[in-house]
């Protein structure tokens, strides 16, 4: 092999390498929004007790885990996750850390220069704290319904958060903060697992499963460092 060759096969292994999986793994008793149903994964076959095949049953809610929203999730007459565009999902994005922590504030967002059309991942310390407990988490950080506001007028494309609601469950401003939003046409992605990423900008790979006229979907959810892949 010559060196040029040598060197390209190892830099399509480093990128192949690069992926970070910011999704959560489904798992039966997981975590999951009170009063949302529960997450549950049976074997209706099992090649261990002697069958042919090993086959399951998944039961869960459509907002489990990593997932995205809908606008119908609280718009009536809006989209469901089947007619998502591709792009909401796929692209560059940016992850921001957030100080604050308690709510992520339009003060906060705004020295980020937040821009028109971009997908906004928020980092919060839910990462590195909800996720390992296994009880639901009530005091996560959360978008106040101002930051909600802002993000709206700057027409972002998407926004994800690092716990399962962009709104908090004590504040009670989940409505608002979701209709605001998704009210703008921004596309909402939560449940995410940030905590091994640094703040800065990606290639970000997101599928929803296409459901008809879904609500919400779970979400395979990967990305892979900007420098990667060139600027756009
Ligand atoms: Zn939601």
């Amino acid at each position: 092999m010559t060196n040029m060759l040598r060197s390209r096969a190892t830099r399509r292994r480093a990128r192949a390498t690069n992926f970070i999986d910011i999704s959560v793994v489904l798992h039966a008793g997981m975590v999951h929004w009170p009063g949302d149903p529960p997450v549950a994964m049976t074997r209706t076959s099992d090649i261990a007790r002697g069958d042919s095949t090993t086959v399951s049953k998944l039961s869960m809610g459509s907002h489990t885990g990593t997932h995205m929203d809908a606008p119908l999730h609280f718009l009536r007459g809006g989209k469901g996750l089947d007619e998502m565009p591709l792009e909401t999902t796929v692209g560059p994005a940016r992850v921001i850390a957030i100080r604050h922590p308690h709510w992520i504030t339009p003060d906060e967002l705004r020295s980020h220069h937040i821009r028109r059309g971009e997908r906004i991942l928020l980092k919060t310390k839910n990462s590195t704290r909800c996720w390992r407990m296994d009880r639901f988490v009530e005091d996560f950080v959360y978008l106040s319904t101002e930051a909600a506001r802002f993000l709206a007028a700057r027409r972002v494309r998407t926004v994800g958060v690092d716990y399962l609601s962009v709104g908090g469950y004590r504040e009670r401003n989940g409505v608002v903060v979701h209709r605001t939003l998704l009210g703008a046409g921004i596309w909402i992605l939560e449940g995410l697992d940030l905590s091994r990423v640094r703040p800065g900008r990606y290639e970000l790979i997101c599928l929803p499963l296409r459901i008809l006229a879904s609500d919400g979907a779970p979400a395979r959810a990967i990305l892979r460092p900007i420098s990667h892949v060139g600027r756009r």
